[in-house]
């Protein structure tokens, strides 16, 4: 899957150090994030090349991760584009090449995004400093402590025997043309099994039974933590659609499950797969 960086070790250790030339610097504007495209593959800019072209301030570098002894840093200032390195859009990081590096590159977006919109205390309005010992914003004037925030999710692949219901969303609602399967944000109170429950009601009208957890994935680009589950359909199966958010919710046998987008990069197409493989189910 989109996380699965080969012999890549990612490591989100809290560990500041400062800037070597090999490090890669992250540089956003908005939700634009800089790279240069150099025909479906990213590059991101290297400190060593970096720190001139941009006349970098020291103090508005966040440190990030590291892959493998490459650290990624955050630049928390105002850069123009140069020298082949232009803005995109943060959705435009998927499904490029190299894998490890769209992993940080997302995974850094991710950070971004809560830096970005975490520059001051909720409880008193002053403004927020990093923490020297872990991953979490300070306000030296009321102590209040913050940690990077993110979203649960589940994923269902809700089944009946050799089928398996196949949604596509409302295009008023998302984007995303291929097949999926029903998703929705964890809601506060809320067990992961709970919310497997409430999703399937609400968008397709079916109630389920054994359900079972499969695997989990980072998904940066909601700024979420998905869990994908396989669920039975209990009762019968004749789908209700909520058409607020899809447009279609089918039953395949295995034999005729069209096939994915991208492989198996994303859990929902993963946990198709295993399905179809009979690997799970
Ligand atoms: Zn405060």
């Amino acid at each position: 899957m989109f996380q699965d960086i080969g012999k890549h070790i990612y490591d989100n250790h809290f560990t500041p150090r400062p800037p070597q030339p090999e490090d890669i610097l992250f540089i956003c504007s908005g939700q634009r994030v800089m790279f240069k495209d150099a025909g479906g593959r990213i590059e991101l800019p290297q400190f060593g090349d970096a720190a001139d072209m941009w006349n970098i301030d020291f103090d508005r570098l966040i440190y990030l991760f590291t892959i493998d002894d490459i650290a990624m840093f955050l630049l928390d200032q105002d850069a123009e584009e140069k020298s082949g390195y232009t803005y995109h859009g943060f959705m435009e990081i998927r499904g490029r090449q190299p894998g490890w590096l769209t992993f940080a590159a997302a995974t850094a977006s991710h950070l971004a995004h809560w830096y970005r919109f975490n520059r001051f205390c909720g409880k008193c309005g002053a403004e927020f400093g990093q923490s020297d010992i872990e991953r979490a914003l300070v306000c030296e004037k009321c102590g209040n402590t913050i940690y990077p925030t993110i979203s649960p999710v589940v994923i269902t692949a809700v089944t009946n025997g050799d089928r398996i219901l196949l949604t596509q969303y409302n295009p008023e609602h998302s984007p995303y043309k291929n097949y999926a399967l029903i998703a929705g944000f964890a809601e506060i109170g809320e067990a992961l099994e709970d919310t497997v429950r409430r999703e399937v009601m609400e968008e397709v009208g079916l109630s389920v039974t054994n359900i079972h957890y499969y695997k989990s994935q980072p998904w940066p680009y909601s700024y979420s933590l998905l869990s994908g589950f396989f669920a039975d359909v209990k009762g019968g199966s004749e789908v209700t659609l909520e058409e607020d958010e899809l447009s279609k919710a089918v039953w395949f046998t295995r034999d005729a499950i069209p096939q994915g987008p991208d492989g198996r990069s994303s859990l929902t197409w993963d946990m198709i797969e295993a399905f179809r493989n009979h690997e799970f189910k």
